[in-house]
């Protein structure tokens, strides 16, 4: 097989959901938008459901519909995006709940779907998605009024305990929601672990499902192995790859990779990743191309029949850091070629 093979865990995101929620004071749902960051929007919440979560959220009421047909009908799915023009059908037809961000969004959900269940997203500082202050404070006797299923805000430095705008942020929550009878929700993977003044009726995880930061104690849940293509020896002084960035310096061995930017696998990787042959860190020789990795596998003894990027050697947040980014962007970027392997489904 020449692309490579993405393993997803389904058993250690079922574990992760389970202690995320064991340190959750209420109950605690899933977040599964962008296709459950990259893992499988269908595996991951059918899995979850089985293992009591009822409350998933996504991004669009598009992957809230693809996810009903995955799910069936019961469990909460819920768009962060709330109520958009053109969306009324797929969320009267898929049972979906939108979290109104504004009185705009309110009057349409009103005017199309009057009966129809949603939530309340208020922004407590971050500016992003929600009802300012003086919004829900004109809106919220009617809201409060009708199938108002979960108020919510977002912390925006959650991954930063000692940021002052958690404390803001939380407070401003308490103060908007004062009284308010529907379940309240602020936290997701960061905020659960801020503690329990945090959490209110309902945490909302991603990252920490998929074991990434900041939820250190997560069990890894994908691994990534690239099938090599070719070996070659190169002289000192020949160059590898595109503009002839490597120069080899020593007499060296090149495995060529089946894996590249196509995969998610950027581009500003390029001369700082590495691969893994079992234990042993083998780095990239020149450019990252759309289809290809070149490996110096010199200090091999045997070169085996595939290399991992993300394995027990090397996680998610570890290949991050090396390409300048979070391990969300490498989850959500993983590529839609790799042949894809479940474990536990
Ligand atoms: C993405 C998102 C989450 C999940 O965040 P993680 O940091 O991945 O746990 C929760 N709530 C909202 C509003 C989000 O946009």
């Amino acid at each position: 097989m020449g692309t490579g093979i993405l393993t997803i865990d389904l058993n250690a995101i079922a574990a992760n959901w389970r202690a995320l929620a064991g340190l959750s004071r209420g109950q605690t749902g899933a977040v599964v938008k962008a296709n459950a960051y990259g893992c499988g929007a269908a595996e991951v919440a059918t899995r979850l459901a089985r293992d009591g979560a009822r409350q998933f959220f996504v991004a669009t009421a598009e992957e809230g519909a693809t996810l009903r047909k995955a799910l069936g009908p019961g469990p909460e799915i819920n768009i962060f995006s709330g109520h958009m023009a053109g969306d009324s059908a797929l969320i009267g037809d898929h049972a979906l709940t939108p979290m109104l961000n504004s009185p705009a969004q309110a009057a349409r959900h009103r005017a199309a779907l009057p009966d129809h269940p949603y939530g309340v997203q208020l922004d407590s500082g971050m500016n992003r998605l929600g009802m300012e202050a003086p919004e829900w404070a004109a809106t919220r006797a009617e809201l409060e009024a009708g199938p108002l299923s979960l108020v919510m805000s977002h912390l925006a430095c959650a991954d930063e305990p000692d940021h002052p705008l958690n404390a803001a942020q939380l407070r401003a929550f308490v103060q908007m929601t004062q009284g308010v009878s529907a379940p309240r929700s602020l936290s997701a993977t960061g905020g659960i672990l801020l503690g329990p003044e945090y959490h209110f009726d309902l945490t909302r995880p991603g990252v920490g499902l998929y074991g990434g930061a900041p939820f250190g104690a997560a069990q890894p849940v994908v691994a990534l192995s690239l099938p090599v293509v070719q070996l070659r020896d190169v002289a000192p002084g020949e160059t590898v790859g595109y503009a002839a960035s490597f120069t080899a310096r020593r007499p060296t061995r090149i495995a060529t990779v089946s894996a590249g930017y196509a995969d998610g696998l950027i581009r500003y990787m390029s001369g700082k990743a590495q691969l893994f042959a079992g234990a042993v860190a083998c780095p990239l020789a020149g450019r990252v191309s759309m289809d290809l990795l070149t490996v110096d596998v010199t200090d091999l003894t045997e070169v085996p029949d595939h290399l991992d990027i993300l394995c027990a050697h090397q996680g998610v947040d570890d290949l991050a850091s090396v390409a300048g980014t979070i391990g969300y962007e490498i989850l959500t970027s993983l590529g839609r070629r790799y042949g894809r392997r479940y474990l536990g489904s």
